[in-house]
């Protein structure tokens, strides 16, 4: 008998009709004689509608705060477990549903972006034992001193994961609104081709660079736990995207995905002066106040005395970054400040770039075709980044993905 944990995204459960259709999978999982664990997260809509609630009633200044937008916003998927659970038994299968603190599923104290620790599997285990369905409330958990947290956006995906680890799952299939995981977002790329297989690498690079069909951290997860993770319709019946090894990757191809961001701001501070401990006295502050900085260039100066430093935060880290700046200008000694929020950050992915020269180049010739201007680049071993104008995302986006060779071949009919 095989153990295997389901997983059901906010479109999926999106309304009743739908939640029968997922009961309906899940029985026949346990028809097929396997042991299954389900996860769902809230009917699609409703945890942007609670976020729009909390945001109303406060400005969520201190840590107390997120500890109760966690109790507003952790709402969405206790109502879709116990709907499930229950219509799971109006079909005959014995179901029940589990909260977050009543597995508990231990997690850290960071409100709203919370990390797992430990998933007591004992109380799961014995129910499955007496042959009942766990229906998991994904996106939620508890910490030691029994407040409700959440995981970030998109945390169910982690929920799944780390269920199928903690039970050491034979397979752990997360059911989305596409079939699987996509060359780039198929809602942008129409011509986006659908992964068979994709490596664990490069999920998770393609995760964290904006492809939100899995929650980056769930992706770690799967690798550092080894799990078998799919992605997969909840609407069609055909196979999905397995994530593997590199290594079981026979034909590596130079690109695997293309992803975006368009949760991007850019930063330039002019006429810093260029003297050692200056990067220090800029992103010490920034790093305190727990905004993260990710794309950096720094100017070489011919006379060593002023650069300019531009850096890019998260949108919505803007306006708190450029006060931190403000605030230590006398530090960091600069001039001017401008600021953008109208840039997007493209990347290109794929562990076959460690072995093909001139990826990074194609991306600059193909952008330079089109007169897109690039604002930095950044890059690792699997992947180039480049910052560019929000307007030209979609067009730069569809540009690559053809100058790649990464179309889906149209029949002709
Ligand atoms: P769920 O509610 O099931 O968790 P999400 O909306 O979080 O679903 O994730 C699925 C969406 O991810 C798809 O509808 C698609 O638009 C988007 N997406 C972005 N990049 C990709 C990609 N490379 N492959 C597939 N889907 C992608
Ligand atoms: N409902 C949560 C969200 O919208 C968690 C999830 O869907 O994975 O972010
Ligand atoms: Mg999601």
């Amino acid at each position: 008998m095989a153990l295997i944990v389901q997983k059901f995204g906010g479109t999926s459960v999106g309304d009743i009709e739908r939640i029968c259709n997922v009961a309906e999978k899940v029985k026949r999982e346990v028809d097929a004689g396997n042991q299954v664990i389900v996860t769902v997260s809230a009917m699609a809509g409703i945890t942007n509608q609670m976020v729009e609630y909390v945001e109303q009633v406060s400005s969520l200044e201190d840590a107390e705060a997120f500890a109760d937008y966690d109790v507003v916003v952790s709402s969405g998927e206790q109502v879709t477990s116990g709907l499930l659970a229950l219509r799971l038994r109006s079909l005959g299968i014995p179901a029940r549903a589990w909260l977050g603190w009543q597995i508990p599923f231990r997690t850290s104290r960071t409100h709203g972006k919370a990390r797992i620790e430990k998933i007591e599997t004992d109380a799961i285990r014995e129910s499955m034992a007496n042959g009942r369905v766990a229906v998991v409330a994904g996106f939620q958990g508890i910490t030691e001193d029994n407040r409700i947290t959440t995981l970030g956006r998109g945390g169910t995906d982690t929920s799944a994961v780390a269920l199928a680890a903690a039970f050491g799952a034979d397979r752990c299939d997360i059911y989305t609104d596409v079939d699987g995981v996509y060359t780039a977002d198929p809602r942008i790329v129409p011509r986006a081709r659908k992964l068979d297989l994709v490596a664990y690498e490069e999920m998770l690079e393609m995760a964290s660079l904006g492809a939100k069909v899995l929650q980056t951290r769930s992706v770690e997860m799967a690798m550092n736990h080894g799990v078998k993770v799919q992605v997969l319709s909840s609407f069609e019946d055909k196979p999905g995207t397995l994530l593997v090894r590199e290594d079981e990757i026979m034909e590596k191809e130079q690109i695997t995905g293309i992803a975006y961001s368009r949760d991007e701001a850019r930063i330039t501070l002019s006429d810093v002066a260029d003297k050692p401990g200056i990067s220090a006295a800029i992103f010490g502050p920034l790093a305190e106040a727990n905004i993260n900085v990710d794309m950096i260039v720094q100017n070489v100066t011919p006379d060593g005395k002023a650069t300019d430093v531009t850096f890019t935060v998260a949108r919505g880290d803007l306006e708190r970054a450029v006060k931190v700046l403000e605030d230590n200008r006398d530090s960091i000694t600069f001039q001017n400040m401008h600021t953008d929020d109208g840039v997007a950050k493209l990347s290109v992915i794929g562990v076959g770039m460690r072995s093909h020269a001139g990826v990074a180049q194609q991306m600059f010739a193909t952008l330079a075709e089109k007169n897109i201007n690039i604002i930095v680049i950044t890059t690792s071993e699997i992947k180039v980044s480049v910052l560019i104008d929000e307007e030209y995302i979609e067009l730069a986006l569809r540009a690559l993905h053809t100058a790649y060779g990464l179309d889906a071949v149209v029949e002709k009919g």
